[in-house]
């Protein structure tokens, strides 16, 4: 079993995102006869070699199901699987302990609203709080957890610009509040929300808090501890690592007193037949054979996004949301959603291209190999807010040059002549 390795580039080193680029096979490829650019990582991120080559090398010269075998593979298979946890752990700033293997944020999401509701923490006339702004994985667990056990699901409004209403939220989040749940980026606006405002609201009303780190964690450097957040989802598909696998961190005292979500083999202490004893977190929450092969593939990627330096990922990242700004804001009929100045983002634009429905604009684009996501990406109420059903979105990430940037500017000045708006 060899490790993967990081990337060419070192902390100290300028950021060169061609030599970055070159180790994630798929953007070399041509699209339409185009090289592809690629401006859809905030819906899936590509894969550079060092993670494909992490999880073929796994199930080439080591598979075997963890924690249970007496045999030479099933140690060494446990030995990787845990040290990817303690990897992808320190990843976000957390002891082994405090991450769970999930499927997804979806999932981490879930199991978070059905522990919480299973621990009895909510009853009837209780408050649960998310924002206007989520995806619907972190709305609609909240919106059933509600409807479960009579709690009212109340939302933290987003001005004009896109920033939260954080004197709504102030007003918002009391003392009949149990959870507040909010992301960390949005998906469709890329603006870094005021977690610390959030967190001490929350903290001040005796508040469970929950965020979606989804778009934050390939992007920017994550210390969850730091943030004070009481639990945190990510995806390991949108930051460089396999499909099936993400992670939920949660502070010790908060996941010890929870319960588990999923039941069955590899969670418990002592079965009879009446009833069961459950293993301390993490192993109590991760029922049934976990994604052994991605999670490993999910730290190769964290061992890669450290290798360039997320510090570096973000300053590169901000400069080519500013780039792709700048072209957007000149071409006519153009409006972007979450345009506020002066606010820490990711490198991420949504967009109405007036009299241009946003999967016309996308056709086009991908007709010359420009790779966007179009629709309301998940984040339904979100565009009803900003008075649309869908945006043209595009989203970078560490791979993402310049010249991408300026293909795609270029492009998009062709959609509204091409439709003759
Ligand atoms: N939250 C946000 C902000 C997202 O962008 C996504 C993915 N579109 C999800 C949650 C869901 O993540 P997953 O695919 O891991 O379930």
């Amino acid at each position: 079993m060899t490790s993967a390795t990081a990337s060419p580039s070192t902390a100290a080193a300028p950021f060169d995102a061609s030599a970055v680029k070159a180790d994630f096979p798929i953007l070399s490829e041509q699209v339409n006869g185009h090289p592809l650019v690629y401006l859809d990582s905030a819906a899936t991120s590509q894969k550079p070699l060092a993670v494909l080559d992490a999880e073929r090398d796994f199930l080439t010269h080591t598979n075997a199901a963890v924690h249970r075998g007496a045999h030479t593979l099933a140690a060494e298979a446990t030995e990787l699987f845990e040290d990817a946890r303690a990897t992808v752990a320190g990843f976000v700033g957390a002891a082994p302990e405090q991450l769970v293997w999930t499927s997804g944020a979806t999932m981490g999401l879930n199991l978070v609203a059905y522990s919480i509701g299973n621990a009895g923490l909510i009853r009837p006339g209780d408050e649960i709080v998310v924002t206007a702004i989520e995806h619907h994985a972190n709305l609609i667990p909240w919106q059933e957890l509600a409807a479960r056990s009579g709690a009212v699901l109340r939302h933290i409004p987003a001005h004009d610009d896109g920033t939260l209403d954080t004197d709504a939220a102030a007003s918002l989040i009391g003392e009949r509040t149990r959870v507040v749940a909010f992301t960390h980026v949005s998906n469709v606006l890329g603006i870094v929300n005021p977690v610390a405002d959030l967190v001490a609201m929350a903290q001040a009303a005796g508040a469970i808090t929950v965020m979606d780190a989804c778009q934050s964690a390939p992007h920017l450097p994550l210390d969850l501890p730091a943030l004070g957040v009481d639990l945190a989802v990510f995806s390991g598909h949108k930051m460089l690592g396999p499909y099936g696998v993400g992670g939920l961190y949660g502070r010790t005292p908060v996941l010890e007193a929870l319960p588990p979500f999923l039941t069955g083999g590899s969670m418990i202490t002592t079965v009879t037949l009446d009833r069961a004893e459950y293993l301390p977190p993490p192993q109590r929450f991760e029922a049934g054979t976990q994604p052994i092969g991605p999670a490993i593939g999910l730290a190769a990627a964290v061992r890669y996004l450290d290798g360039v330096g997320l510090s570096r990922i973000h300053a590169h990242e901000g400069m080519l949301a500013e780039r792709m700004r700048a072209g957007l804001v000149d071409i006519p009929g153009i409006r972007l959603l979450g345009d506020a100045a002066g606010v820490e983002r990711v490198g991420l634009w949504s967009f109405d291209v007036e009299g241009v429905h946003a999967h016309d604009a996308g056709q086009y684009l991908d007709a010359l190999g420009i790779a966007v996501r179009v629709g309301h990406h998940c984040a339904a109420p979100l565009h009803a807010r900003f008075g649309v059903t869908a945006s043209v979105r595009a989203s970078t990430a560490l791979y993402t040059t310049t010249d991408d940037v300026d293909r795609f500017v270029e492009a998009v000045a062709g959609i509204r002549p091409y439709f003759g708006v």
